[in-house]
């Protein structure tokens, strides 16, 4: 037997190890699966070279449980290793890894995929492991070697009488790791992160139900037997050509990621790139809520098929984080931080990739078959709303297939919009004004008013639509968005037969002095206008300025320029003097009586508004009773 010294500065590196990857404790595993998977790939690669005398068949990775023996092993068929490579690779390279990477991080970071990085992979056994054995026969001719390592830098090395090829890995489970002696813990980790690595994974074994003999009678019980348990899919839907999966497969491929998730993607964007940099994956766009609230179903990150993390930050674009799905790519750095990570230029790149493959597949969509895009639409427009927000690239593309509805259903493009509307709805100063509605019903008399006019209205209802508004009023020239009930129509849009007031100069100044007596609340600014005797008396209007900015307040986004505090409440009150009602408020003699029809119409007004509530509402309905009976 031959005994040494583990090559390492630092006087006991496993406390160390264990230290500084505490979190992480539960990666060990796929450290060692992944090890194994590597043994096997390379010995696939010889044997397909020609390189090794080895027959590769059909090789697994098996993991064991050994409860009473507090072991537990991790077993593969790879290309193994001779006496010479467990001392070049484990007790070398391995540690001068370790030392690098302990100076590094000593004071910092504990990302999870690191490990593998540093060459720290095997070694982290030792997190759960007070005793670790390297079992190990190479594909050569060389004899089978027994290593073990009880957690000083001292191992043993001697020769073993193991006959068959790969290498098997002996765990001796610390006091305070039991955890990984539990078959369901370890369904879990392997389920985690090997469910999609190349090499099949057996994890104990299951009963299988063969189909009943000929002849056999009704009540005879169908045959059974015990097979392998294999946890993975060594060949998932993104390692494949989009051209040899169909749209089943996409599906069936989604609920083997998301197994909780009962609803159909969208649709799908297959990645696929090699230069400059190397990408698979696949991504989903999921049926989207207006609720923008946390999302447990992310898009998964690998490399290799390992996985590495759900939180794909500064990889993927923000605006697409909503989506679900997989990445894979080696080519992205995981040992460092996040922030280093969103200014790497291959990630940067990867990002911008991403990017463009989902604005060509969105107006793919669009162009072969509209008709679905429409019906699509409110399920995918937060995404395609905040990608054109916070993307410039993205801004360019989707104004050609982003969508704006009408309340009674159709959808024109920006384009269409622009051509359409100009006929009739125009401003004074030529500009076409975009009148839109963000709530069918709370805006329902608004919207009637318009569409009495002939007036087209949108209907806009995105929690983040009013920046978009903001940033499409900025790079498009001479229009502008108004919400039904920012203004009175006449004042939004010009029109050519002007109302001709019925009321005198000097009426029009009682009535306003009048109004302004009686009404106390002074958030309401008092406009009188000649309007058509059949539109409302009292119509309550916001300024669509005011309530924008309100509203980006409240959706964020709007950077320090909205961080003033709270916007006044401030509303328009517009009075048209040409109906029957208003004329009769001017008329009325009694004090009383002009005053409670004032008040009454102002609450109807607010009422239609929906701007009466509470106690305010209660007593409007009390006097209301009180007029009826
Ligand atoms: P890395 O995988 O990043 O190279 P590890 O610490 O995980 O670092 O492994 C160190 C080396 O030990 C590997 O590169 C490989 O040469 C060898 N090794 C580890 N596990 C196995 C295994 N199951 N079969 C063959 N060689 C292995
Ligand atoms: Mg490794």
């Amino acid at each position: 037997m031959a005994t040494g010294k583990i090559n390492v500065s630092v006087d006991n590196i496993f406390p160390l190890i264990k230290k500084f990857l505490y979190s992480d404790h539960e990666i060990f595993l796929r450290e060692l699966v992944s090890n194994a998977t590597d043994a096997t790939l390379k010995l696939k690669h010889l044997t397909s070279i020609g390189e090794s005398k080895s027959e590769y068949g059909s090789p697994i990775i098996e993991v064991k449980i050994d409860k009473e023996g507090k072991k537990l092993h991790v077993i593969d068929q790879g290309l193994g290793m001779t006496e010479e490579e467990v001392k070049k690779y484990i007790n070398e390279v391995a540690f001068s890894g370790a030392e690098e990477f302990l100076d590094k991080y000593k004071d910092s970071a504990k990302d999870s995929g690191i490990i593998g990085h540093f060459g720290l992979g095997f070694y982290s056994a030792f997190m759960v492991a007070h005793k670790v054995e390297i079992i190990s026969k190479s594909h050569t001719d060389a004899p089978a070697v027994h290593w073990t390592c009880d957690g000083s830098p001292n191992f043993e090395l001697e020769a073993s009488d193991k006959t068959t090829r790969g290498t098997e890995i002996v765990l001796h489970i610390a006091d305070d790791s039991t955890e990984f002696l539990e078959k369901s813990r370890i369904t879990s980790l392997l389920t985690k992160y090997n469910k999609f690595m190349p090499i099949p994974i057996k994890f104990g074994t299951k009963t299988e139900t063969l189909p009943k003999p000929e002849g056999a009678k009704e009540e005879d019980k169908a045959p059974t037997q015990e097979v392998d348990n294999i946890i993975n899919n060594p060949t998932p839907a993104w390692t494949k050509q989009p051209a040899d999966l169909e749209t089943k497969d996409y599906q069936e491929f989604y609920r083997e990621l998301y197994p909780m998730q009962f609803e159909e993607p969208l649709f799908h964007i297959h990645l696929n790139v090699d230069y400059p940099f190397n990408l698979t994956g696949i991504l989903y766009f999921p049926r989207l809520t207006n609720d923008m609230s946390v999302q447990k179903d992310r898009i998964q990150l690998y490399q290799n098929q390992v996985y590495v993390t759900d939180n794909v930050e500064g990889i993927v674009p923000e605006f697409l984080m909503m989506l679900r799905g997989v990445v894979d790519s080696p080519d992205i750095p995981l040992n460092v931080s996040r922030s280093y990570l969103q200014a790497d230029g291959a990630v940067k790149k990867i990002s911008s990739y991403i990017t463009r493959k989902v604005a060509d597949k969105l107006s793919s969509l669009f162009k072969n078959n509209r008709e679905d895009f429409e019906a699509k639409w409110n399920d995918i427009k937060i995404v395609i709303e905040y990608g054109m927000l916070s993307e410039d690239k993205f801004f360019e593309k989707a104004d050609k297939f982003a969508l704006y509805p009408t309340v009674d259903g159709k959808f024109y493009t920006f384009e269409e919009l622009q051509e359409k509307f100009k006929a009739n709805q125009t401003d004074k100063d030529g500009n076409l004004v975009l009148l839109y509605a963000s709530d069918k019903e709370a805006q329902h008399s608004y919207i009637e008013a318009a569409k009495a006019k002939d007036f087209d209205v949108l209907l806009l209802d995105s929690p983040i639509i009013s920046h978009l508004m903001q940033k499409l009023e900025t790079s498009k020239e001479n229009i502008s968005f108004a919400r039904v009930d920012a203004d009175h129509l006449d004042n939004l849009i010009k029109k050519e037969d002007t109302q001709i007031s019925k009321l005198s100069d000097e009426e029009k100044d009682t009535l306003k002095k009048e109004l302004e007596e009686t009404i106390a609340n002074k958030s309401y600014t008092i406009q009188l206008e000649a309007m058509d005797s059949s539109a409302s008396p009292f119509i309550i209007t916001e300024p669509e300025f005011m309530r924008r900015m309100k509203e980006m307040q409240q959706t964020g986004g709007g950077g320090g320029m909205f961080g003033m505090g709270k916007m006044p409440e401030m509303y328009n009150l517009i009075v048209n003097t040409n109906h029957e009602l208003v004329s009769e408020i001017l008329t009325t003699k009694t004090a009383k009586k002009k005053e409670r029809l004032i008040n009454q119409s102002l609450d109807l007004a607010r009422l239609s508004k929906g701007l009466l509530k509470g106690e305010e509402l209660t007593n409007f309905i009390k006097r209301s009773y009180q007029m009826v009976k």
